[in-house]
């Protein structure tokens, strides 16, 4: 039997403890406050953004959304970006991917503040998470939100063998650290590697994040074992799938996140989760 993991409970939960993190955090004067920023017009991005702020005010947060022309310069970004970082009631900020080709990414990453550095993204946050460093740091969310469904459903991945389709910055490279780091046994895979399938195959704990829709089928899948579709694809029919073919992988799989429902809203829920931590720890550190 397989079980479906209820991401959207799951992030009712998370969203219920963050809104009583704000609400104690108000009583001490603060208000946890998120800026994203957004430069141009992606219909996908502009969705994105439409949620986290709406999401971010509905649980009593201060919330920004400063959006930029698809012609905006490196330098004014980066000016952008330098006036968040000085803004004391803004404790998290986002700048939506993607990007329009005059600016160079990683360097946008960098002039976030750390401490501020809510997707943790910056060298310094993903340096601390490779090193498994004690302490305080934001974590990406997604992957971050990942270990949080295994949590809920009981799902140890000490000992076990996790293998991680995907080896993004976002995603995948995340995931295989914190992974790592609860003890599991890790091999990161990506789209150069023999014998994915075989691979794929030997896991107690899979995680797909590639982007391409059913690369994962049910003949793939070890039985039993823990299916995390972090894919968010379109099918021929432009109907949202994941990287799994759900069909295929139920019955066969111990648990399995279905797409809608599963990952997504996970992803959001630990993003507003980390700011209010940052806007926590803020306070700590200063
Ligand atoms: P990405 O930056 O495009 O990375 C994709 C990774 O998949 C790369 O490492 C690539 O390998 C690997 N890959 C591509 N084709 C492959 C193949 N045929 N076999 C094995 N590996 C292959 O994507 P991403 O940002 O990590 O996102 C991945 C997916 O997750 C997308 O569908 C995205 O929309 C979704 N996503 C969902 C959420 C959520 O909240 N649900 C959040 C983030 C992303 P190379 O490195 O060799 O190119």
């Amino acid at each position: 039997m397989t079980t479906i993991i209820d991401g959207k409970a799951v992030a009712k939960k998370v969203n219920a403890a963050t809104q009583t993190a704000v609400a104690e955090l108000e009583q001490q004067g603060i208000k946890p406050g998120i800026a994203v920023i957004i430069v141009g017009e992606d219909p996908a991005s502009q969705i994105y953004v439409r949620n986290k702020n709406r999401k971010a005010t509905k649980l009593g947060m201060h919330s920004v959304v400063r959006q930029l022309p698809v012609t905006t310069t490196q330098a004014e970004l980066l000016s952008i970006i330098a006036e968040y970082n000085s803004d004391a009631s803004i404790h998290g900020i986002l700048v939506q991917s993607p990007l329009p080709k005059q600016i160079n990414e990683p360097l946008i990453t960098m002039a976030i503040d750390p401490k501020k550095d809510v997707d943790g993204f910056h060298p310094t946050n993903m340096g601390k998470l490779i090193t498994n460093f004690p302490g305080n740091y934001p974590v990406a969310n997604t992957p971050r939100g990942i270990m949080t469904l295994l949590a809920e459903y009981g799902i140890d991945p000490a000992g076990k063998q996790a293998v991680v389709i995907g080896r993004s910055t976002i995603v995948g490279k995340p995931m295989a650290a914190l992974l790592t780091n609860a003890n599991a046994t890790v091999t990161v895979a990506h789209s150069r590697t023999k014998d994915l399938k075989a691979l794929a195959r030997t896991a107690d704990i899979l995680v797909v994040a590639t982007g391409i829709a059913h690369l994962i089928t049910g003949a793939d899948i070890k039985p039993g074992a823990t299916v995390i579709d972090v894919g968010m694809d379109r099918d021929a029919d432009g109907k949202l799938v994941g990287d799994v073919d759900f069909d295929s992988a139920q019955g066969v799989a111990g648990f399995i996140t279905p797409v809608p429902g599963g990952v997504g809203p996970m992803t959001i829920a630990t993003l507003m989760q980390t700011t209010v931590e940052l806007a926590k720890w803020s306070d700590l550190s200063e």
